[in-house]
């Protein structure tokens, strides 16, 4: 899809709608801007590996290695300390049976999982996904962690900074709007599942009858 090129204006008159829009509008936005929302919605083709109710999975079509695995949900997320922990799960759980068949589909010899938070760490796009790699010895592929070196007292810092952000509160509170709500969903669903299997109990014990049938068939 070729981008037009917007005027001083436009970007202006976009920044200051976007400024005014509240969380749920800027969603809504970022996901009609977003193209993964569009391929997760059937609209844009793709290599398309695995599909379930939550997330997809299709092949990068700019690939480190033949085989490179995105799988991102189907609802729009930009980064992952705002996806819901279950969902997060799901995800975490896809990607460990994705590495494992590129392990035994392309007889790779290794699979890198990346995920990358922010431009900062490479993030290309806005939508959050989970990248699997497929890897072989000598492959070429950029992903290396390399040592730099810092000073005792830089690294102490950094250590002290973590440490007092990290309480068990801290993390609990990880848990977000969605996962309450998905939570509660699916509470609900439980219990209306339970009440649909005690009135088909009812249902069957109750005689039917000659006018029942009658009734069925008027
Ligand atoms: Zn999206």
């Amino acid at each position: 899809m070729a981008e037009q090129e917007m005027t001083e204006e436009q970007v202006k008159a976009l920044q200051e709608k976007l400024k005014k829009m509240s969380p749920e509008e800027l969603k809504e936005f970022q996901k009609q801007q977003c193209i993964f929302c569009k391929i997760a919605a059937g609209q844009v083709a793709s290599k398309k590996i695995y599909e379930d109710d939550r997330c997809i999975a299709i092949l990068d079509i700019n690939p480190a290695n033949p085989g490179h695995v995105l799988l991102m949900p189907k609802e729009h997320y930009a980064i992952m300390p705002m996806m819901p922990e279950e969902l997060l799960g799901h995800l975490a759980r896809i990607a460990k049976g994705l590495s494992h068949v590129l392990l035994n589909s392309l007889k790779t010899e290794g699979t890198n999982i990346f995920i990358a938070n922010g431009t900062a760490a490479g993030q290309r796009s806005q939508h959050f996904m989970i990248h699997i790699i497929p890897r072989k010895e000598n492959d070429k592929v950029g992903i290396e962690i390399v040592s730099g070196k810092f000073d005792e007292k830089k690294i102490n810092e950094a250590a002290k900074a973590i440490s007092d952000r990290i309480s068990g509160k801290e993390l609990a509170k990880a848990e977000t709007k969605e996962e309450k709500k998905a939570e509660e969903n699916r509470k609900e669903k439980e219990e209306a599942e339970e009440k649909g299997e005690e009135e088909k109990k009812e249902e069957t014990k109750k005689e039917i009858g000659l006018d029942d049938i009658a009734r069925l068939f008027k």
